[in-house]
């Protein structure tokens, strides 16, 4: 298991140091070896400054975070992260056998030249890139082929936990699939964990076994994936479900998703979601809802669960 825990991270606005922005507020949750954990949310959710806290490439200003996770072979737990741009994250300069060897010369994981060409030439196959592919720079590549290359590069420090924000999301949508069928694929083959980010349900559905979904800092609704998708209670996941066009039901009753994520540096009172929430009553205004937990691993932190709302407008919507 991996567990993360951020009691409360805020990330001061240097300009104007009296505005706080809490960035992320009490969010814990544990991924079990071996499996997708997954955090969907509107832009400004802070998926993304958990994705980067989780590997050390953001440090909270205020506050903590907690990682505990069983130790690795050699005592440390070995995290990377695969980016969102495959454009952006590899050094235009350097050859693509260069980038991938960095990492194994960085951590000493092989001695001398021909063994550490031998492991980059093991990791292009491993990507379903040719050892030719290794002389070559990375403007030679198409999008997708940079992002196997990001992933080669990713698994050359032999990671435990892999940590992918928005791994899919800049591509075409023909090679998307193929990036995260690879990444599957890679992780049955190694028993890799992934804690990956989006915010496209499609993906996540198909890739993930549990999903958070945040809303302004916090984890509103956590669930298995299929129970998440086929039973949303909160109404936000709700609303977000029902973005995705539905090929089997295009006539299916949709509640859109009204309005825009309020700024976190003055967040709305009580359910930060109220001011969207089709459901609100005064209660919601005035109270931060509690997470709870029931017996079939779903957490929720709302007042009125869909299952309880015999009065909700998204009441008379079919489940997914
Ligand atoms: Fe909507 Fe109230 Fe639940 Fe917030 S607590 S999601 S406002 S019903």
């Amino acid at each position: 298991w991996f567990d993360v825990s951020a009691p409360w991270l805020t990330r001061v606005l240097e300009r104007k140091p009296r505005r706080i922005l809490k960035a992320v507020d009490g969010v814990s949750f544990s991924v079990p070896r071996g499996s997708t954990f997954a955090i969907v949310g509107e832009s400004g959710c802070g998926k993304s400054t958990i994705a980067r806290l989780a590997v050390g490439l953001h440090h909270p200003t205020r506050g903590e975070m907690n990682f505990a996770h069983g130790a690795g072979r050699d005592g440390r737990m070995r995290a990377q992260m695969i980016f969102q741009d495959p454009y952006a994250c590899l050094n235009p300069r350097w050859r693509v056998k260069d980038i991938i060897a960095e990492p194994i010369h960085e951590l000493g994981l092989r001695r001398g030249a021909a063994a550490v060409q031998a492991r980059v030439t093991e990791l292009l196959g491993l990507v379903g890139l040719a050892r030719s592919d290794g002389e070559k720079y990375p403007h030679s590549f198409s999008g997708g082929q940079r992002q196997r290359i990001s992933i080669a590069r990713a698994l050359a420090t032999e990671p435990e936990f892999l940590v992918c924000d928005e791994p899919t999301s800049a591509l075409d949508v023909s090679v998307q699939a193929q990036i995260l069928n690879l990444m599957m694929d890679l992780q049955r083959e190694f028993g890799l964990t992934y804690l990956l980010i989006s915010h496209n349900l499609a993906v996540v559905r198909h890739a993930s076994d549990q999903i958070a979904v945040m809303y302004l800092g916090r984890i509103v609704e956590q669930a298995p994936t299929e129970m998440l998708f086929r039973n949303p209670q909160h109404p936000y996941t709700r609303l977000l479900i029902d973005t995705i066009p539905d090929l089997e039901a295009p006539n299916r009753a949709r509640q859109p998703l009204a309005g825009e994520v309020p700024s976190p540096i003055d967040p709305p009172s009580g359910c930060t979601f109220h001011p969207r929430c089709p459901y609100a009553q005064d209660i919601c205004r005035q109270v931060s809802p509690p997470m709870a937990h029931d017996n079939d691993g779903r957490a929720i932190a709302c007042h009125f669960p869909l299952t309880t709302a015999r009065t909700s407008p998204l009441a008379g919507l079919a489940a997914v």
